[in-house]
């Protein structure tokens, strides 16, 4: 199934049993949480499909693909960063079923029936985005900015060495 929009939630039994998959755009104007911290540029993708493992558990998996505009933190100008992860969900159908999913995997609690993918697709994205978002050009001039720093720290024990020295009158 590929769907102009994603809906904002799934049935867990029948996208479960039987093996669906679902694959779309991300809508922008879906995700107003992540419009706040970041701009998601158009052309953002999902694809998920799922299934149940022989002993129980009942799994999405898929991947996601996104860019987003940010801020530089050097520049402060617009910079692109890109967005991509391997998704894997793992449905639960209490808060303390949370506890016993498998640790590679997500934990997506699945309310009356559903599976909801929009919010568990924006914490995805708000996952990806970097704490420190810079342009490639920005982080090498940033480097070489701190080796400066670094040499001049260097050179400081000897200046304080020196300090004393003269101080105790050596
Ligand atoms: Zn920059």
């Amino acid at each position: 199934m590929i769907s102009d929009t994603l809906p904002e939630q799934l049935s867990a039994n029948r996208f479960i049993d039987a093996k669906e998959e679902i694959s779309g755009p991300l809508d922008p104007q879906d995700y107003k949480r992540f419009g706040e911290m970041a701009t998601l540029v158009s052309g953002a993708k999902v694809a998920l499909r799922g299934f149940r493992e022989p002993y129980g558990s009942k799994l999405i998996v898929g991947e996601l693909q996104a860019e987003a505009q940010m801020t530089c933190q050097r520049c402060l100008k617009p910079v692109t960063v890109v967005l991509e992860s391997s998704i894997r969900w793992g449905l639960v159908f209490s808060e303390s079923e949370m506890q016993d999913v498998e640790k590679d995997l997500d934990p997506i609690l699945v309310e009356e029936g559903q599976i909801p993918l929009r919010q568990a697709i924006e914490d995805e994205l708000v996952l990806l985005l970097p704490i420190m978002p810079i342009h490639e050009s920005c982080k090498s001039e940033w480097i070489s900015d701190s080796e400066t720093i670094d040499i001049s720290e260097n050179k400081s024990p000897f200046a304080v060495l020196a300090a004393l020295k003269n101080e105790q009158g050596f």
